[in-house]
């Protein structure tokens, strides 16, 4: 059978490593494209937010390459995300694609669902082979977080940004290319010396700016500018709030960040869907971990993040820590995003000024 799933971030890797070795024929979903937004713009509904558009376009690209499963994760909470799945289906029914849609909910939430779904999927190679290969492929999660992580420390320092950004795209194929637990630590390894060999200036001392907001625009380059790359090169270190192994420890095996939800509450006392309430105790978090400002990233017309948005002056006050809130949708242009990234740093390099003068 032929399997396919939504692009985000580096996620394709692990994923498509795993089903490979559970006996499925992978459609690799492509890079999310301007061609792919125009694709989910045209189908979905105006009110739909940018992570519905861009996976339903990338869905019409893998079914438009013969795939019939497209499997995704569903949703708990008072986010729209929970429906996306059945409306995704209907969607690409209604166009001639009889796909068939495998949401897989979080197994704490509902685990006779869960184990359904996993029987389905493992079912082509069997247990035995899901725990030897999902072993690997939660070593390549690790692994990928560690690398994009020092990447984030080491590309404000880089002397030449294209080099470093050279550097991590041949680490992320080390690890792509690994095939067993051993391949990955040596894989990591080997991409780790590639970024620490890029020559750079280790006296400078970068901006600290946490990136906060809904997971599919913090994660996906795609859907959010590149901003991570765009304030690494602009001197900035980010440290994004989500990555990929935690997220799957902390809300896959657990009922999500208790400590993050803990520093929101002061605030925001109830889950608001999505990454709302999260955003909110983060940035309480960056703040008292001296970061010198906060981006959040999110979604037009998502609500949890507008929530989180109406309180950020509140918390930006009380914690003396600039926020900035890019909104984000298929109308947004890459020169407005810079601007406003070029501004925002304007200001927290005059606010680290006057500290250190005073
Ligand atoms: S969290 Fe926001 S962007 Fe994500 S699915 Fe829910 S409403 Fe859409």
């Amino acid at each position: 059978m032929k399997i396919s799933f939504p692009y985000m971030g580096t996620s394709h890797i692990v994923v498509s490593y795993l089903f490979e070795k559970l006996g499925f024929e992978v459609i690799y979903p492509p890079t999310p494209s301007k061609r792919t937004l125009s694709l989910g713009v045209q189908y979905a509904p105006e009110f739909a937010c940018l992570p519905f558009k861009i996976v339903l376009g990338t869905y019409l690209e893998v079914v438009e390459k013969g795939a019939e499963i497209l499997i995704t994760s569903g949703g708990c909470g008072p986010c729209r995300a929970g429906y996306y799945g059945e409306l995704h289906k209907r969607i690409l029914h209604d166009l001639g694609y009889p796909v068939e849609m495998i949401v897989i909910e979080p197994p704490l939430v509902e685990p006779l669902d869960f184990l359904r779904k996993l029987h389905k999927i493992v079912k082509p190679k069997g247990i035995f082979n899901l725990l030897h290969y999902g072993r690997i492929a939660l070593e390549k999660l690790k692994a990928l977080d560690v690398v994009e992580s020092t990447l984030h420390e080491l590309r404000p320092l880089a002397l030449d940004k294209q080099q470093i950004n050279q550097a991590y795209i041949e680490g992320l194929e080390l690890i792509r290319q690994a095939d067993s637990v051993k391949e990955v630590i040596e894989a990591k390894k080997a991409a780790l010396e590639m970024l620490e060999s890029v020559p750079a200036d280790h006296t400078f001392k970068p901006l600290r700016i946490g990136l906060i907001g809904e997971i599919y625009v913090v994660l996906e380059p795609a859907a959010n500018h590149d901003i991570e790359r765009l304030l690494g090169e602009r001197g900035a270190y980010v440290h994004r709030s989500i990555f990929l192994a935690n997220w799957t420890r902390d809300n896959v095996l657990a009922h999500g960040e208790k400590d993050i939800r803990a520093m929101a509450i002061p605030y925001l006392n109830q889950m608001v869907g999505g990454h709302g309430q999260n955003s909110v105790g983060e940035v309480v978090r960056y703040a008292e971990e001296g970061f010198d400002g906060v981006i959040q990233l999110a979604p037009f017309t998502c609500i949890p993040e507008i929530v989180a948005k109406s309180i950020m002056p509140a918390v930006s006050r009380d914690k003396n820590i600039p926020v900035m809130t890019l909104f984000l949708d298929e109308q947004t242009g890459q020169a407005g995003i810079e601007t406003r990234i070029e501004a925002f740093l304007d200001l927290l390099w005059q606010k680290r000024k006057k500290q250190e003068a005073s």
